[in-house]
């Protein structure tokens, strides 16, 4: 008999491993309660379907067939137009023709019941976003009509979030830098290298290492998290050039009432969050994650985490403009965790089909010529600018004007050498001598 080291005689069944991984709690993305709605219940019964769940969501409240028109707000059985796929309102002074969309943020969006469906569903399931490339391609939208609509659904989370109640509580902030990366100057080869014999080591450093740029467009995102179970959060966020401690001292006034216990790092920027019903605990992050009492912004740093992921697996970029629209984006997801993805479906349904008329991204490329032009000044839209209104660069420039003028090319030397080199005495003919 084999010898068995300190073996007592007891015969001890170990359960299997899979039985000890089925006590750990799973997340609530893969528990089977998570799942009660999928693509083929949403969109399986063709438009009309898709069409009866969409007016479920908008003016379900209104009753059993019934509509609110946009324009007057009279609820009522409204003529519906089949061919158009429009209502028209049944009050005499008004006839306004609308849409499942119009009057909401998803104003003037031209795809059918059944699609919009879809890709609010895609949108609600990419839990790192979704790219508007994927939408394009799964949904036969061009790129800019799927970027335009993605736009469209992060403004009415930002809009509907904004305005709820403000945070109250245990609360952290933090913030976290995007739009960093400026791409090094071109060191050059071959004849451009040597074009630039005045500037050498253009996007070298003194290690003969590209330097690393600040992007002129960087900015932050300054979150603050009011704390609890998941589920139970609450985020509000916003855009700042730096951490600078007015911006945020304003910022903590507009997001927070009440009793607040803010917790943050060490950064100067939250010196200034203070007030008779604040307190205000600082985390030095240089020495700990969370201070005796187990106090730390992990909520926040989790939601700059999911940025991330989001930032450099599925956007790849987001412009100064939309960094904010992003962001918002996350909030909404994560304030969405322990939800069933229909209940995820119905609020973003509810912010998506909320009444709104400032059309900030219907029209977007503002092909209407009637519709009034926004603010050129607004960075957070795209403005066309008239060409006429640029001026050509022409003629002589101006006194004090400085021009890019191309270096003067040097003369190539070699064939002159080479010509040099060559046997100066010319070959004598021997039929001579
Ligand atoms: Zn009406």
């Amino acid at each position: 008999m084999s010898a068995r080291p300190h073996f007592d005689g007891v015969v001890r069944v170990h359960p299997p491993v899979g039985a000890w991984r089925r006590r750990q709690k799973k997340s609530h993305l893969l528990q089977a309660s998570y799942r009660t709605t999928d693509l083929f219940a949403l969109i399986g019964e063709g438009p009309r379907g898709a069409l009866d769940y969409l007016i479920k969501s908008r003016w379900g409240a209104a009753g059993d067939n019934s509509q609110v028109c946009p324009e007057c707000g009279t609820i009522g059985t409204h003529y519906w137009l089949e061919s158009r796929q429009y209502w028209k309102c049944r009050e005499r002074s008004c006839h306004a023709q609308f849409s499942i969309v119009s009057g909401t943020y998803l104003h003037s969006t031209k795809m059918s019941p059944d699609r919009l469906l879809s890709v609010l569903f895609h949108f609600v399931e990419g839990k790192n976003s979704i790219s508007a490339r994927q939408i394009s391609g799964l949904h036969d939208l061009s790129h800019q009509a799927a970027h335009v609509f993605l736009m469209k659904v992060r403004d009415a989370i930002r809009d509907s979030m904004l305005r709820e109640p403000p945070l109250t509580g245990k609360i952290q902030a933090d913030a976290a830098y995007f739009i960093k990366y400026k791409r090094p100057r071109n060191v050059g080869t071959g004849p451009a290298f040597a074009a630039k014999e005045d500037e050498k080591n253009a996007g070298l450093d003194e290690n003969a290492k590209t330097t690393r740029f600040v992007h002129p467009n960087m900015h932050a995102l300054v979150v603050f998290v009011q704390s609890g179970g998941a589920g139970t959060r609450r985020y509000k966020l916003a855009r700042v050039k730096t951490e600078g401690q007015v911006n945020i001292a304003e910022l903590g006034k507009k997001f927070c009432a009440g009793e607040i216990e803010f917790t943050t790092d060490e950064h100067s920027g939250y010196s200034l969050l203070v007030g008779p019903a604040v307190k205000h605990y600082v985390i030095l992050h240089q020495k700990q994650f969370q201070d005796a009492d187990k106090r730390n912004t992990n909520n926040a740093e989790s939601f700059f985490s999911r940025m991330r992921h989001a930032y450099r697996g599925t956007w790849h970029r987001t412009s100064i403009q939309n960094l904010e629209w992003y962001g918002w984006e996350f909030a909404w997801r994560q304030t969405m965790v322990g939800r069933s993805n229909e209940k995820q479906l119905q609020d973003l349904l509810a912010r998506v089909l909320a009444p709104f008329d400032e059309r900030r991204f219907s029209d977007y490329w503002r092909k209407q010529p009637d519709r009034p032009r926004p603010d050129p000044d607004d960075v957070g839209l795209v403005v066309e600018i008239d060409k006429r209104t640029i001026p050509k660069k022409r003629g002589r420039p101006r006194k004090g004007e400085v021009r890019y003028k191309e270096p003067p090319r040097k003369k190539r030397q070699y064939n002159k050498k080479s010509a040099a080199t060559k046997d100066p005495v010319p070959p004598t003919d021997p039929a001579t001598d």
